[in-house]
């Protein structure tokens, strides 16, 4: 498979009142082409954050980032805002939480994808009939007619719809979708989730899902990397990790992780708190909260161990250890 966007120890600080904020350490990940790699994990582990390093949308003046982000081979922190306009929706495509947010209230959805495709030098007619193919491709009923309405007339599941109908016009590499579902029920969760993986299959687009909902990415992605506390602590295929999770902490998220409902695919709180990430030490972050961890959990940076095939973990003691 051939490797698109490669993270090579990225690691992303906020500046904040009592000093920096380490929201990403040290991530090594990769996405290949016409894959589903999706990130999970707690509230506040970093997702976004990577996500928006990677469309290089942090917020101006607070942040410092190290490490390098590849997209295609090129680095993507080294590009001019110019250059990185280039990239950013034409190659890389993203879709939010609430496409509200995304959306202009004042103009009908369909002039919206119609003036994406315009950016690409074709006519009006050509754009309009683009448009209801794409509206009819995300399955929206009657397309000519949606087309006609604002934002506000449409469902959230309507509003996610239109944006990954815009998104889709400009034939991006990779689609960034974060937590595109979280603000949908469970039937048209589903519905989008199914979209993007016939996207993923028909267009080979490479799809970087982030989600804290283990259900949808057992159904979804490819592989995962599970972070905790701004650390990548295990990366595998689906079956690797659900099969056999390796680190402690991805033990207890599959432990709580139970079945039905779209409440119960959620991650569980487990015991303890994330320690505060303006005061991080060297060793392993999740040691406060770890069965398993000893002095040297506490002062030293765990090291990554290969469990075979795509499987990695990074973690002092071994699984079969334990
Ligand atoms: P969620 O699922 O709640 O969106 P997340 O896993 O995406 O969480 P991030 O939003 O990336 O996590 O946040 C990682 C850490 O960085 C958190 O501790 C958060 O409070 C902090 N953070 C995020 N944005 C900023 C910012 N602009 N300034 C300061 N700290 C921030
Ligand atoms: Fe637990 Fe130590 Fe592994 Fe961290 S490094 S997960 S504290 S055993």
């Amino acid at each position: 498979m051939e490797e698109l966007l490669r993270l090579e120890k990225l690691s992303v600080e906020y500046k904040v009142q009592d000093g920096y904020l380490s929201a990403v350490k040290d991530v090594d990940l990769s996405v290949n082409r016409g894959e589903v790699l999706a990130i999970v994990g707690e509230s506040g582990c970093g997702k976004s954050t990577i996500a928006h390093a990677v469309m290089r949308l942090l917020p101006l003046h607070n942040e410092r980032i190290t490490g390098r982000i590849l997209f295609e081979g090129t680095d993507l922190t080294q590009l001019s805002d110019a250059e990185m306009i280039a990239i950013r929706g034409k190659k890389i495509g993203m879709i939010f939480q609430n496409p509200l947010d995304s959306l202009n209230p004042v103009y009908r959805v369909g002039r919206q994808v119609e003036e994406a495709i315009l950016l690409d030098g074709k006519d009006m007619a050509t754009a309009m009939r683009e448009t209801e193919q794409l509206f009819a491709d995300v399955r929206m009923p009657d397309p000519a007619s949606q087309m006609q309405r604002f934002p506000y007339e449409l469902s959230g599941g309507m509003r996610q719809r239109v944006m990954i109908a815009m998104m889709l016009s400009r034939y991006p590499d990779l689609l960034i979708a974060d937590e595109p579902t979280t603000a949908l029920d469970v039937t048209i969760e589903a519905q989008i989730m199914d979209i993007l993986t016939k996207l993923k299959v028909e267009r080979n687009t490479a799809i970087l899902l982030i989600t804290h909902n283990f259900g949808i990415v057992a159904e979804t992605a490819d592989r995962i990397a599970v972070m905790y506390a701004g650390q990548l602590v295990e990366q595998g295929s689906v079956y690797e990790i659900f099969a056999q999770p390796a680190h402690p902490y991805t033990e207890k998220l599959m432990q709580a992780l139970p079945r039905q409902s779209k409440e119960e695919g959620r991650l569980e709180t487990i015991d303890g708190t994330v320690p505060r990430l303006t005061q991080v030490q060297p060793g392993c972050r999740f040691a406060n909260r770890c069965p398993y961890a000893s002095e040297t959990c506490r002062t030293q940076d765990p090291p990554t161990v290969h469990a075979g095939g795509t499987h990695y973990y990074t973690c002092h003691t071994r699984k079969e250890d334990r």
